[in-house]
């Protein structure tokens, strides 16, 4: 018999699986609290009877994520981890420490079947999609290892969260339950390459999250050879959904942009950039683009990547260069796992 994945029940789904094992009613939201603490077995659970543990011990597992590698940053705090899942894949996050908490990016997938070419998460194709409770496991092992609370999440590690559309969601609203570790969906960002029909989905849901989309490039032709999806929804038809997205959620949209020396850099796409999201309440976020070991691009200089912003603030969008946290652990989304499993 397969066993339960009871860290994926949200309140509803466990008072009525109790239910049928005939439990009281207050067992529900106990057990619930207990899970979402951070228990990894059945045992922790102190005022639950021996004898129902037992039971539960047999018909459910709890989803855990066990740390392998752990590297921390000795500039700013910044800890990565490569966890281990309960079928031996490895996945990785990252907690980073801000002034206004902690955050940790997690990763939706292992592995990711979309296959950028600047990306290591997709190197070697999508492995399997992560349950909502894996998502969650990598907050609840941050929080007990760190024996911090987290504040934020952002989900940018490896994987698309919007090809694993329903577990992302159904995390979306454990995360942010008020029985469980109730993260506030304000402080829970969401980043897609430009899966156009998950943005339309994720529309309906109407969630207070901020949507950070990967643009990169703002010509087809460039996109193209950097990003599979843009193949299947161009540039117009991303921004057409984000225009969408907006309009349901009166929320402001974050814009990705790894910049690439001699790929994406040019005057010519800052100006196209900001002619592309003028009536989008955007922010764009430049990141100066990590190396990837299997890769041959290089970041700009700084000069080149601080000219590239101004000219975009000159042309009247929001820009800023993302901070590089762990600068001394650095390896880029997907890396870590691959160093670890030494593919
Ligand atoms: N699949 C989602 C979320 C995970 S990737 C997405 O693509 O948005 C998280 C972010 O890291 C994305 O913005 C992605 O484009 C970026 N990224 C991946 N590889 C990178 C690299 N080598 N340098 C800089 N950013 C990178
Ligand atoms: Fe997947 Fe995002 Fe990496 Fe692209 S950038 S391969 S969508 S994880």
């Amino acid at each position: 018999m397969e066993k339960i994945d009871i860290l994926s029940f949200d309140l509803n789904e466990l008072s009525l699986f109790l239910e049928e094992l005939k439990q009281p009613r207050f067992r529900a939201k106990q057990i619930f609290k207990w899970l979402h603490s951070g228990v990894e077995n059945f045992d922790q659970m102190t005022d639950i009877p021996k004898s129902f543990r037992e039971l539960l011990k047999e018909k459910c597992y709890i989803a855990t994520a066990e740390i392998i590698k752990k590297y921390v940053s000795k500039i700013d705090g910044t800890v990565k981890y490569v966890y281990k899942l309960y079928d031996g894949e490895y996945i990785e996050s990252v907690l980073m420490k801000y002034k206004h908490g902690y955050t940790v990016c997690i990763s939706t997938q292992v592995g990711c079947r979309m296959g950028c070419s600047f990306c290591a998460s997709g190197i070697d194709g999508l492995f399997r999609n992560l349950t909502p409770s894996e998502m969650l496991a990598q907050i609840l092992k941050a929080e007990t290892d760190n024996d911090i609370r987290v504040s934020n999440v952002v989900m940018m590690g490896m994987g698309e969260p919007l090809d694993n559309f329903d577990n992302s969601v159904k995390f979306l609203k454990l995360v942010s339950s008020d029985n469980g570790i109730n993260i506030g969906l304000r402080h829970i960002s969401l980043s897609t390459s430009g899966v156009v029909s998950g943005i339309k989905k994720l529309a309906e849901y109407n969630f207070p999250i901020t949507l950070s989309i990967s643009l990169h490039a703002p010509f087809d032709t460039i996109r193209n050879d950097m990003m599979k999806v843009n193949k299947s929804w161009n540039i117009s038809e991303l921004l057409d959904a984000c225009k969408e997205y907006q309009k349901v959620t009166t929320r402001r949209i974050s814009f990705e942009y790894a910049l690439i020396e001699g790929v994406n850099d040019s005057d010519e796409c800052a100006d196209k950039l900001s002619q592309i999201l003028k009536g989008i309440m955007c922010h764009v976020n430049l990141i100066p683009a990590n190396p990837v070991k299997e890769n041959s691009f290089k970041k700009p200089n700084l000069a080149k990547i601080h000219a590239f912003q101004k000219r975009l603030t000159y042309n009247g969008l929001n820009a800023t260069v993302r901070r590089t946290l762990g600068a001394d652990i650095d390896a880029s989304c997907g890396q870590l796992r691959r160093k670890a499993k030494e593919v």
